[in-house]
């Protein structure tokens, strides 16, 4: 590569991921509306402008399961619980995340954001077939075989695989340290390593992220003009609005819950969401959330530690609710009706897909194609979501954050610690 490629490149690559989008927006609209005049004409070649982001999608989709599989190993193998606060921190998880999705469910079901605007439905797009049989979904938790379900990508007997191997695995290595073994030690690294590995194939794919939103918003906007848009608006709207009210919900928890007062609450942790909303990525900001907590709020050690370090890694209520959120909104796109039981569904595998989504920025679109995929819908209106994704991913990050806090606070108890 010559010195001037080379050196555009770096300067490209230092613009920020959100600034880059915004960048290729504004091409992308300049073009589609180019070519819009053209669509009879050269169909192929809009066509094929949505290229990258299928090839992205099919990537992040391949990614999911080896990222769900080792985000669940490498924390139950390194995150250090204590047996009966791990207990109750379990209960306030799923607490927290049922609660989330069922806001989210029904912000979208009064506002229908998805119906505000109109697109045409692929060939290939089914109605959802799938129903809530809860005898068949008992039946399904276990896989015919070990690598099953990392091939059909099917998220409910990956976590069921994934956690049986990592309890299995921590009782082993706590059996091998009492006996001053340290075989254990050499699997941790192996896990470690490849669950970094992933990490960093995941960010060359976000890296291609603005060439997707340039594809598949120009090959939109030639087609089918602004209309998809309009409803993407509404979308944003009513996320924002679902996010305020489980932000509500936190401030109401740790009021009655905590001994910590919700403006101090707020105040203490401010840096943290702030530093969540700016970096994407609540792992990046978990050190100072756990800062925040333990000098700013006041906790004790371990209730700050269990919530912003070990609950931080189940902990996505934020991603719970925006995944269940896009299932809806893309069902209502479409105009194909999702039944209770489906919600349902959507309810179960978005509480799995949270919990396998890694703290990193746009993980909730990885794990969401398994939330579509549970319901059958048609996973290239991720594509669509893509566009929007960069802002409402920092947006649901401050919440998985805020999420953490509420939980070390609640751990914390009604009985402020004693200096
Ligand atoms: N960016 C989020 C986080 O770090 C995860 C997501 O994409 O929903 O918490």
């Amino acid at each position: 590569m010559s010195k001037v490629t080379s050196k555009k490149y770096r300067s490209w690559k230092h613009i920020p991921l959100a600034l880059q989008i915004v960048i290729s927006i504004v091409f992308a609209v300049s073009l589609g509306t180019l070519l819009s005049g053209q669509a009879a004409n050269n169909p192929d070649l809009i066509n094929h402008l949505a290229t990258p982001c299928n090839l992205i999608l099919k990537a992040l989709r391949a990614l999911a399961t080896p990222l769900i599989m080792l985000a669940v190993l490498h924390s139950f193998l390194t995150a250090d619980i204590p047996g009966k606060s791990g207990r109750r921190l379990a209960t306030l998880l799923i607490t927290n995340t049922t609660v989330a999705i069922f806001i989210g469910l029904f912000v979208a079901n009064v506002l229908k954001p998805g119906s505000w605007g109109s697109l045409a439905a692929p060939l290939s797009t089914e109605a959802p077939s799938k129903t809530l049989d809860p005898w068949g979904l008992i039946q399904e938790i276990v896989p015919d075989s070990i690598l099953k379900p990392l091939v059909d990508n099917n998220v409910i007997q990956l976590i069921f695989m994934a956690l049986a191997f990592g309890v299995v695995l921590r009782a082993l290595k706590a059996q091998q340290i009492s006996e001053d073994k340290t075989d254990y030690q050499a699997i941790e690294r192996v896990i470690t390593i490849l669950f970094e590995a992933v990490i960093r194939i995941l960010h060359w794919i976000i890296a291609l992220v603005p060439l997707a939103v340039f594809g598949i918003v120009a090959k939109t906007v030639a087609l089918q003009g602004f209309a998809p848009f309009k409803a993407l608006g509404a979308f944003i709207v009513s996320v924002l609005l679902a996010l305020c009210l489980q932000a509500c919900y936190y401030l109401l928890r740790v009021k009655f819950g905590s001994w910590v007062k919700p403006t101090h609450f707020l105040r203490g942790g401010s840096e943290a969401l702030l530093t969540a909303f700016s970096t994407a990525s609540s792992t990046a900001t978990t050190p100072i959330t756990f800062e925040a907590l333990l000098e700013k709020i006041g906790l004790r050690e371990s209730s700050a530690s269990l919530g912003a370090l070990v609950g931080s890694n189940f902990n996505n209520d934020g991603t719970a609710l925006y995944e269940a959120m896009s299932a809806l909104f893309i069902a209502q796109v479409l105009g194909l009706h999702l039944s209770l039981p489906q919600q349902l569904i959507v309810v179960l595998t978005s509480i799995f897909a949270s919990v396998g989504a890694a703290g990193i920025p746009e993980a909730g679109l990885v794990t969401m194609t398994l939330v579509f995929t549970s319901v059958g819908l048609p996973t290239q209106y991720i594509a669509l979501l893509v566009t929007v994704d960069w802002f409402l991913d920092r947006c649901r990050t401050a919440i998985n954050v805020m999420g953490d806090m509420t939980v070390s606070c609640l751990l914390d108890g009604k009985q402020r610690r004693v200096e």
